[in-house]
């Protein structure tokens, strides 16, 4: 029987940085049910640092998160950010939208059609009403993000193993006996890193769910539309998030922007999603698409609030949330591992009271209650 001081449930971005968080002052264990780290959503996202997405919490973890990026101490000797820009464009009917987000963020720089043209070529001008440009979203590293993590973590002495799938927890005594394949391993605290998977391992702690749903989001890759240099143009699409796209490597991403509520599992594009999507992009373009040349999908999931659920579990001793992190939680782990890592040894956070609250698990419970 191996014992440690913490237990993180998940090998994804969220349980790998929590864990490097957490192993300056814990003895700390990863168990990730796959033979590699980052396989499920971590490793099937777009990438992006977008200070002004998502409510107010996630803005505020955003804001935490960005010093973090810019000087990764420990993670990485460079700044894991690069210059991407974000270009949301709004029809007739949409225009609503995009005022709302204007209003709510700041940075934003309103531009017509034409300019916006002018940044993503193909776009057609006819059916933009108005955009605007986000000059500082920026894409992210994340694989240099997870490596870093993962090199911090060992370095600080903690421990990672694979193909390790928690299929069992008990608690006697204070102390979580947690079972897995590679053998059975005890500590006072788990923390539930296990993306879609949450609700059900807080199942297994015998804990109530928190609602975190799994929501299908899926990727197309196309080649470059011909005799355009696409490696600059900022990430665009519609600001009702109907589809976005985004260069990569040479390629065109384009996303759908579904969100399809699903069980958890190994997840891949449905092709209709994906038709439907990508026939709203060409609405946008001028360029067909003629070929599809690979694509992928990935599960974010999603609180009833579409907030991050972290803390420890109201009514089930020692069992610690970090989930439902949706479609931010690349962006927001810098922020949510130093929380969590507060949280647990009992170090005063850095993050203000009222944004902890609103991530905390008790939300749900008194929900239950009331
Ligand atoms: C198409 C797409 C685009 C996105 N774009 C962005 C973006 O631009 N910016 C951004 O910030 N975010 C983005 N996201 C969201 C982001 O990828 C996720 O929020 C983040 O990766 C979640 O990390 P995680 O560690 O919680 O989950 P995961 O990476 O899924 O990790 C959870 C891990 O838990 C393991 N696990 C589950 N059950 C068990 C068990 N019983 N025992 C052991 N291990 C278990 C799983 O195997 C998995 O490896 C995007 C997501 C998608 C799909």
């Amino acid at each position: 029987m191996s014992t440690a001081d913490v237990i993180v449930i998940g090998g994804g971005i969220a349980g790998i940085s929590a864990a490097a968080e957490l192993a300056t002052s814990a003895r700390v264990v990863v168990l990730e049910a796959e033979d590699q780290l980052g396989y499920h959503t971590s490793g099937r996202s777009m990438a992006m640092f977008i200070l002004n997405y998502g409510n107010a919490t996630l803005r505020a973890l955003n804001a935490v998160a960005q010093p973090v990026f810019l000087e990764p101490e420990g993670i990485s000797d460079r700044s894991l950010l690069s210059p991407r820009g974000e270009l949301m464009l709004a029809t007739e009917d949409e225009l609503d939208a995009l005022e709302k987000e204007l209003g709510q963020s700041t940075g934003l720089e309103r531009v017509t059609a034409a300019e916006a043209a002018r940044m993503v070529p193909i776009l057609r001008p006819e059916p933009i009403a108005a955009a605007y440009y986000e000059a500082t979203a920026q894409d992210i590293d994340v694989d240099r993000m997870l490596q870093g993590y993962t090199r911090l973590l060992r370095a600080r002495g903690g421990d990672i193993r694979t193909k390790a799938r928690v299929v069992n927890m008990a608690r006697a005594g204070g102390i979580w006996q947690v079972e897995t394949p590679t053998g059975p391993v005890s500590a006072p605290v788990v923390i539930n890193a296990a993306g879609a998977w949450a609700d059900h391992v807080a199942g297994l702690a015998g804990a109530a769910p928190c609602g975190v749903t799994p929501m299908r989001r899926s990727v197309a890759v196309i080649p470059p539309p011909e005799g355009h240099e696409i490696d600059k143009w900022p990430l665009f699409g519609s600001v009702s998030e109907t589809w976005y796209a985004k260069s990569e490597s040479g390629r065109l991403l384009v996303s759908p922007a579904d969100e399809d509520p699903v069980e958890a599992h190994d997840a891949w594009a449905d092709d209709m999603v994906l038709a439907e999507g990508l026939h709203r992009y060409e609405q946008a373009v001028t360029v067909p698409v003629t070929r599809v040349e690979r694509s992928w999908a990935g599960l974010r999931s999603f609180a009833p609030d579409r907030t991050p659920v972290v803390g420890f579990d109201a009514e089930t001793e020692g069992f610690f949330w970090l989930a439902g992190q949706g479609g931010y939680g690349v962006q927001t782990a810098p922020a949510l591992s130093k929380l969590t890592a507060a949280l647990v040894i009992g170090h005063p956070p850095a993050i203000d009271p009222k944004t902890i609250a609103a991530l905390s698990p008790a939300r749900f419970n008194s929900n239950q209650k009331g």
